[in-house]
């Protein structure tokens, strides 16, 4: 059976970077993807703080941009997700969505991380009818609607002043009474007229008929229920990685983030990870593209230390 040199698990900024330094260095390497390459940037809609653009580039066209660089170095990419990932031996084995193991002597783990949700009545029952994770995909169907969202960080902000596009009121719902999200985000956040901040405030239901009506909120200083009627609400309340795929334990951090050392070495020998799915300080585009390119660089030594 082929034994691959590498394996990278996931086509976002880490895993795309990765594959284009190790395709670029010759590496025998797949990178596995269980969707279209692009990972969670390519639903952002505008990416201001990734150097080498000043005028800001959308997260759609900025993946596509990487996605075509890796295919310049003829990285082999195939639309697989990865299942299950152990150590066999002096060899680790990705197994794939079709039941096939593929031997490889590293893997690159690269699976980013997904939007948390909220965990309340009605949040599953109205996804897709007014519950949505994605503000670049859903906005432009709330045209002079109301809206809401419900988070604090980068990107609950991000997204509420992207949303005041189209709708003529969105609610910033936020567990305190201070944004988490960097000060140059929150003084347009301050500044937007559309935007309304309900402070100290959590969602506890979600109601409506054939499609949302209202969300159920409660302020956690007074225990006061009200309803706040709005056409759709968005869940920014940050992520959980994707890092339930390996038979022994891999040492992760208290919220599921894998462990590294400062060159993507996890606690399994021959597995590295980049990018979200890492436990880090800073969770960007640009801490990414790092994380693969150093990934790729210790992946190729580990291999030529064998
Ligand atoms: P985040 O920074 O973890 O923020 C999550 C927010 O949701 C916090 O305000 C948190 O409240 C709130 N929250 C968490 N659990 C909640 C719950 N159960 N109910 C209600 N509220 C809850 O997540 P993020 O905004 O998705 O960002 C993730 C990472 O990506 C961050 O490192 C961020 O800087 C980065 N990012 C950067 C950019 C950019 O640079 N333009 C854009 C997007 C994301 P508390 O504040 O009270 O904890």
């Amino acid at each position: 059976m082929k034994v691959y040199d590498l394996i990278i698990a996931g086509a976002g900024p880490a895993g795309l970077t990765a594959g284009i330094y190790a395709a670029r260095a010759r590496l025998d390497v797949v990178l596995y993807e269980k969707m279209l390459p692009g990972g969670q940037v390519a639903t952002t809609d505008l990416v201001e703080n990734y150097p080498g653009f000043p005028k800001g580039i959308s997260g759609s066209e900025l993946m596509a941009r990487m996605a075509e660089q890796a295919e310049k170095f003829n990285l082999n990419v195939e639309s697989k997700s990865v299942e299950n990932i152990s150590r066999r031996g002096n060899l680790c084995l990705v197994k794939t969505e079709d039941g096939e193991g593929h031997p490889s002597k590293t893997v690159i783990v690269a699976t980013g991380a997904e939007p948390k949700n909220l965990g309340v009545p009605g949040e599953t029952e109205f996804k897709g009818r007014g519950i949505s994770y994605c503000a670049t995909c859903d906005g432009p169907l709330y045209q002079g609607k109301k809206v809401a969202v419900v988070g604090g960080g980068d990107s609950a902000v991000e997204e509420a002043l992207f949303l005041t596009r189209f709708a003529e009121k969105v609610y910033l719902i936020h567990r305190r009474d201070k944004l988490r999200a960097t000060q140059l985000l929150q003084n347009r956040t301050f500044e937007n007229k559309k935007i309304e901040f309900v402070w100290d405030s959590v969602v506890t239901e979600i109601r409506g008929g054939k499609s949302l009506e209202s969300a159920v909120i409660k302020n956690v200083k007074t225990e006061q229920l009200s309803e706040l009627g709005v056409d759709g609400l968005f869940v920014y309340i940050g992520t959980v990685p994707n890092s339930d795929l390996f038979e022994e334990d891999i040492e992760r951090d208290n919220r599921g983030f894998i462990i590294t050392d400062q060159d993507m070495a996890t606690s399994i020998e021959g597995v590295f990870a980049a990018g979200d799915v890492r436990s880090k300080l800073l969770y960007q585009i640009a801490t990414a593209v790092g994380d693969g390119a150093t990934a790729a660089f210790a992946a190729e030594k580990f291999i030529e230390e064998g």
